[in-house]
């Protein structure tokens, strides 16, 4: 099968008064027509192109359509599309035996939409891709506004392009044109000239781009992706006890106690790794590193730390900033507050400077402020992995 493309880029988007063709307005870098175009470069099955541009720009066509890497002729559109697809197809080489035709007003067709009409065409004759109708369609009283009937929604169908024909087919519909029948695109008129056309499920997202709305409905399709961004709160809550060293965030603080726990039970750590897996919505610290599992047992928290980092990294986040309070009657927490900004940053491989840890007593009120046990509050908050420079469109 020796497939050709035409596209259809010969209008001059009145409609949408940019004060230049509206199909080298650009959606996220790229004109409409660098996009409505790649997708046909990039299929090995469409063998060459012919793309309709208006005159004055088909005597100075784009730079991207001269380095084409297939073969490409550029022909200058009449009037109407009709007119414009019709001295397209006098281009297509002689050996062309499925035409597809596409209008560059519609720069999010896929590749398998091209193939599915493509396809659909060799073995029918002639396709179009259509979407069904999601509202339902009135027909008024022309020039007025006095619903006459309304259409069966189930049974109505919105044309797209691709359009896809055998040659022969093609031929015949263009030249039913040229005796004055009009349709909107070529499948109406082949479907007059008689031939069977059939439908293949089109793409919703395979928008044509006619008005301001449409525009910006487009530009918000094409637009990177917002800053995805979450946030993540832990707790931990340890007795304080003779004979055990006060591990907190990693740092061993001078004091005649230490806190209780199954590992070196440094709250610190405990709170911040929930508050991690917590916002990466990975878990949590009990259910992933269980205390009555032996293989904890003695651990170093900051390793346990390292390996919820570690997790966190492979749900695809970052740690973006880290705040901890600690709350503790005694010792003072300041003077090493930065000592474990460091440890944390070492354990989570993110800077110092991300991470704030701060003390505060519990003004002597309750088991807290009697000195028997010490509690963290952590509140984190990453970033998606990869969305930290805006993706290049
Ligand atoms: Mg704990």
């Amino acid at each position: 099968m020796h497939v050709a493309a035409i596209i259809a880029a010969g209008g001059r988007g009145a409609r949408l008064g940019a004060g230049r063709p509206k199909q080298l307005l650009e959606l996220g870098g790229r004109t409409m027509l660098e996009r409505s175009l790649d997708p046909f470069l990039e299929l090995d099955l469409v063998r060459e192109l012919v793309v309709a541009l208006p005159a004055e720009l088909a005597s100075r066509p784009p730079e991207y359509l001269r380095a084409a890497a297939k073969p490409l002729r550029i022909v200058a559109g009449g009037p109407t599309r009709q007119a414009s697809v019709a001295s397209a197809f006098e281009a297509v080489s002689a050996d062309a035996d499925v035409l597809v035709i596409h209008d560059a007003a519609r720069p999010f067709v896929t590749r398998a939409l091209i193939v599915s009409t493509i396809e659909a065409a060799a073995e029918h004759g002639a396709a179009l891709a259509a979407v069904r109708a999601s509202d339902t369609i009135r027909e008024v009283a022309a020039g007025t506004g006095r619903v006459v009937r309304t259409l069966e929604r189930d049974a109505i169908y919105l044309a797209q392009t691709p359009q896809a024909f055998r040659r022969d087919v093609l031929r015949d519909a263009i030249a039913l044109g040229r005796t004055g029948h009009a349709g909107t695109d070529e499948a109406a008129l082949a479907e007059r000239a008689g031939h069977a056309v059939r439908l293949v499920e089109g793409d919703p997202r395979n928008i044509k781009i006619t008005t301001e709305a449409d525009l910006t409905i487009a530009r918000a399709l094409v637009a990177p992706p917002a800053l995805a961004m979450r946030v993540g709160t832990g707790y931990d809550l340890h007795r304080l006890v003779p004979g055990r060293p006060l591990v907190l965030g990693g740092v061993t603080l001078p004091f005649d106690r230490g806190l209780a726990g199954h590992s070196d039970a440094d709250a610190v750590c405990h709170a911040v790794a929930d508050a991690i897996l917590g916002a990466a919505g990975a878990g949590n610290l009990g259910r992933l590193f269980p205390d009555t599992d032996p293989r904890w047992k003695d651990v170093v928290s900051t390793d346990l730390l390292r390996e919820a980092a570690r997790l966190v990294r492979e749900a695809g986040f970052l740690v973006e900033n880290l705040d901890v309070v600690i709350i503790a009657e005694r010792p003072r927490i300041e003077p090493h507050a930065e000592a474990m900004c460091a440890a944390l940053a070492g354990a989570l491989g993110i800077e110092a400077a991300s991470i704030s840890v701060k003390g505060k007593t519990n003004e002597g009120v309750g088991e807290i402020g009697r000195g028997e046990a010490i509690a963290v509050h952590a509140v984190a908050l990453l970033q998606a992995v990869g969305s930290k420079q805006p993706t290049a469109y």
